[in-house]
């Protein structure tokens, strides 16, 4: 396979983090196989509930209900019931702007104040319990004020990230019949500006379901106000009333719709529900990501994706921490900002994606070098497989070898952590997510439905539910069965392929639709990028299988080079020696293109289908809108014609 198979290296928890790991007793994970719902109980149990419920969980397949009977309430947990346990006067939100002198905190006093004047603002304008809220909005805290405001009265939101386009936007208002909208004039990143107001008034001319739009002054830009409909956030928030008691909702309610990415297609509006979501992310929060009273912790996704919406807004709030949002990007204004957020407010646990680090370390460790990153003491990842030197240079150089790396494989579907070590407990491999977070029953499945034990590759599946799984697919029972429940019956159908070694770590292969078939043999895109990232020269590579006749699919891989490092025949020769090596002559690529850059979401995801487009020299890519930039396409295509 790749540079892992060859005898893993593997790190003990350091002594000093495991001696002070919020869990540290490796029985949990016993215990928690013995009996899962009575170990969620007991997690359920650390959140405030109105009522406790009758019964843990019933499971009609595929129709879970967590808590039944319980009545909570998501924002009275995050806001609260924190302050009820002294938090009121801590920093709950830190928020950097885009600009470094931009910024300011609110406390758990200070955030609940205006949450329960944005309720009030929200149900002035019609919301209420079981109506779903849209939001479009940049990296603000009017964004977590607007969700938890929404989760205080039982209003389901639908964040739509910032950077979507005015027909994203559309779609997803539509699919849920949203009657509000929270935007803002525009949305600052980078320096640059995206007009929010305007591409939701162009979404709104086909969107009729919206009655009323609140609109944030963020930028103070002219914006046109339609009459009757637009009104500006300060102005409402100015006349609200003070008090919104918080809605006792049933543990089943509905919290949020997430649409998700849509790399493999049309988005599906994946459904959480309250008090088994908040379950789960609070006890990862603790567990994984090991929050404590002391930590600041940065997330660094985007509140528009479901990481940040458990681990930059539910789960560091529900568990009393302070929690970082950032509104800009890593390169602006100048390439070391992020080391510098961490410096200035003495980060504690960072937790990001291997795309940033993979574009960190084609620029070296100059700009790490530059600043005090002493205060780090805990690093996780989420998005991808990350390779295992990203992996070494994340530990080497952002965590200076003392901090451990908690690699979590989880999706939008699952709401939290479901593959992941817990950091004072479990060794790592680099590249490995490790092993399934207590209470989670993971497993591997072949194509003809058979069950795989012991060491080996397939399908993942989760065989048991879990607290923070979908419910549904919003409007769309039967997608939902069809797409998770369907291929393995009563198992969770995961979509990615896996592979179990000799200690039971899960290597996470990738989407099973990256699988290539290349005369006859299965190749996942994956190993070969990771092979050839192994290679010294290589910051990053994409691989395809492009259509072909002899073979069914020919291996076409996209290389972006180190630093100044230029393409040659001698180095095709010598990548093509590195996969041969690491995983056999069957996997060595037909073609290797050099190229800049690759089409990436604006998750950081890599979008395959169009550089399959070009490998196979289609004329018409199809909708490439949803690219973070749209002008990669055009330099792929360079590249590939100066091969
Ligand atoms: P769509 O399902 O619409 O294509 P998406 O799958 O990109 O969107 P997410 O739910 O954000 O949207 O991503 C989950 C997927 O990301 C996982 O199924 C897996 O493929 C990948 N992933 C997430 N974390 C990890 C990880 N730690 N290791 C490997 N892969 C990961
Ligand atoms: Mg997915």
């Amino acid at each position: 396979m790749s540079e892992e198979q060859t005898t893993p290296k593997l790190y003990e928890p350091p002594e000093e983090f495991a001696s002070n790991a919020n869990v540290s007793d490796p029985a949990v994970y016993e215990e928690a196989e013995r009996d899962y719902k009575s170990f969620w109980a007991e997690r359920a149990r650390e959140l405030h509930w109105f009522r406790e419920w009758d019964e843990v969980l019933q499971w009609n397949p595929p129709e879970a209900k967590w808590f039944v009977g319980g009545k909570t309430n998501v924002a009275y947990n995050c806001l609260d019931y924190q302050i009820e346990q002294g938090r009121g006067d801590k920093v709950a939100l830190v928020w950097e702007g885009d600009e470094p002198s931009d910024g300011t905190t609110y406390t758990y006093s200070e955030l609940l104040a205006e949450v329960e004047k944005f309720a009030n603002v929200l149900k002035s304008l019609g919301a209420e319990k079981g109506k779903p809220v849209s939001i479009y909005l940049p990296m603000i805290p009017e964004l977590p004020v607007a969700m938890l405001a929404c989760a205080r009265i039982g209003a389901p939101h639908s964040i739509v990230f910032g950077a979507f386009s005015a027909s994203a936007l559309r779609d997803r208002i539509n699919d849920c019949e949203a009657t509000i909208l929270v935007t803002a004039d525009a949305a600052p990143r980078g320096g640059r500006k995206t007009p929010l107001k305007q591409n939701a008034d162009e979404a709104l001319e086909d969107a009729p379901s919206i009655e009323n739009v609140v609109v944030v002054r963020r930028t103070g830009d002219d914006v046109p106000m339609q009459d009757g409909r637009d009104r500006y956030y300060d102005e409402l928030m100015a006349d609200a009333e003070e008090s919104c008691p918080a809605e006792e909702m049933d543990s089943e309610d509905l919290l949020f719709i997430l649409y998700s990415s849509g790399s493999t297609g049309k988005p599906k509006g994946i459904v959480h529900t309250t008090g088994g979501y908040l379950t789960q992310v609070n006890a990862t929060t603790k567990w994984t990501m090991d929050l404590k009273d002391e930590d600041v912790y940065w997330c660094t996704a985007d509140i528009g994706w479901i990481t940040g919406h458990s681990y930059l807004v539910y789960g560091p709030l529900s568990a009393g921490g302070t929690s970082v949002q950032f509104e800009g990007t890593p390169a602006y204004p100048a390439s070391d900002r992020w080391w510098d957020v961490i410096e200035k407010h003495k980060v504690t646990i960072l937790y990001t994606a291997p795309t940033a680090i993979r574009s960190f370390m084609k620029g070296g460790t100059e700009d790490l070098e530059k600043h005090d990153l002493s205060s780090l003491r805990l690093l996780g990842t989420v998005g991808e497989p990350i390779n295992p030197r990203a992996w070494e240079w994340y530990h080497e150089n952002v965590g200076g070898g003392r901090c451990p790396i908690v690699d979590t494989w989880w999706q939008t579907e699952t709401g939290g952590h479901m593959i992941t070590p817990l950091p004072g407990i479990t060794p790592t491999k680099p590249g490995s997510a490790t092993r399934p977070f207590p209470g989670i029953e993971a497993g591997l499945f072949d194509e003809e439905g058979n069950e795989i034990e012991g060491e080996g590759s397939g399908n993942l599946v989760i065989k048991k539910p879990w607290p923070g799984m979908l419910r549904t697919l919003y409007k769309d029972p039967e997608r939902y069965r069809e797409t998770y429940w369907e291929k393995y019956g009563d198992v969770y159908f995961v979509g990615d392929g896996a592979r179990r070694d000799e200690d039971g770590y899960y290597w996470i292969t990738g989407r099973i639709d990256d699988v290539m078939n290349v005369s006859g043999h299965r190749i996942s895109t994956a190993e070969v990028e990771s092979a050839l990232v192994g290679h010294p020269a290589v910051a990053e590579s994409a691989v395809i299988g492009r259509a072909d006749e002899d073979k069914g699919q020919a291996i076409v891989a996209y290389v972006i080079l180190e630093g100044d490092r230029e393409g040659s025949d001698e180095l095709i020769q010598e990548l093509n020696g590195q996969v041969r090596k690491v995983i056999g002559a069957h996997a060595r690529p037909q073609e290797i293109i050099f190229t800049p850059d690759l089409p990436k979401t604006r998750s950081g995801k890599i979008m395959r289908r169009i550089l399959r487009g070009v490998a196979e020299g289609q004329q018409d890519l199809g909708d490439t809108s949803t690219l973070a930039d749209p002008s990669v396409v055009d330099a792929l295509k360079e590249s590939r014609a100066a091969n």
